[in-house]
């Protein structure tokens, strides 16, 4: 038995883990973070390979986890999510601050952030496992509630990424009770935006009527930016 819905049930904070490298900066959305002993202070964080902030943190062996509150936009996280600090600069139009080390700290939406050094990276299938050395830590707003997993899911109605671990891929319906076809909508995995082809994107220069298969390849969601793998249909 391998239910991994099950998994779900497993709680975790939503976090910003952002890191430098050679002048630059990027961050990412990471849901396991966690703190390993209390003395010294050492937290863990398991990223993914596929993300540029995993190959800032490796040659760096800095980062800091900034704590995300239950208030951020959906279109914050978006920010954050997937979408490739590679073409793009996510901390462009964010408030934040340059820790000791060097790695940003967000200001926005944060209720708090670590700053670590990383003492040992362990190699986890997709993702590595950073242990890191706590070197600065601070609450930035004691008024606001730090955001869980299921917060995000249940009350945000945020989605889980295509490359998340826990990431269940839905087939298309695009049968009718008529049997007659349809124009099938999708979802943003990340802000929830939904695609639909009868209005299309004229904002993003797609006409009305515009199946989700006929956008370009270039395409991105208008409320968060991220591509079309990022979408799933909507079956209900
Ligand atoms: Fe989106």
């Amino acid at each position: 038995m391998l239910d991994l819905e099950s998994l779900f049930n497993l709680s975790y904070g939503m976090c910003i883990v952002s890191s430098k490298r050679n002048g630059k900066i990027n961050g990412c959305i990471v849901n396991t973070v966690f703190q390993l002993t209390p003395e010294p202070p050492v937290i863990a964080i398991s990223v993914n390979k596929e993300n540029l902030t995993h190959e800032y943190i490796a040659k760096s062996t800095v980062f800091v986890v900034s704590i995300l509150a239950e208030k951020t936009p959906l279109e914050f996280m978006g920010r954050f999510g997937y979408r490739s600090g590679r073409d793009f600069d996510k901390f462009q139009k964010v408030n934040y601050k340059i820790g000791i080390t060097g790695p940003p700290i967000v200001l926005d939406n944060t209720v708090g952030f670590i700053e670590a050094e990383v003492t040992e990276a362990i190699d986890v299938e997709t993702h590595t496992l950073f242990i890191g050395r706590v070197i600065a830590c601070q609450t930035i707003d004691a008024g606001e509630t730090p955001m869980t997993y299921n917060y995000y899911r249940d009350v945000k109605g945020g989605r889980t990424p295509r490359t998340a671990a826990t990431y269940i891929a839905k087939k298309p319906e695009t049968e009718s009770k008529q049997g007659v076809k349809e124009m099938q909508k999708y979802r943003c995995l990340m802000c929830g935006y939904i695609y639909d082809p009868q209005a299309g994107d004229p904002a993003g220069g797609v006409e009305p009527g515009t199946a989700f298969e006929d956008l370009p390849d270039d395409w991105i969601c208008p409320d968060c930016g991220v591509g079309k793998d990022e979408f799933e249909p909507v079956n209900d």
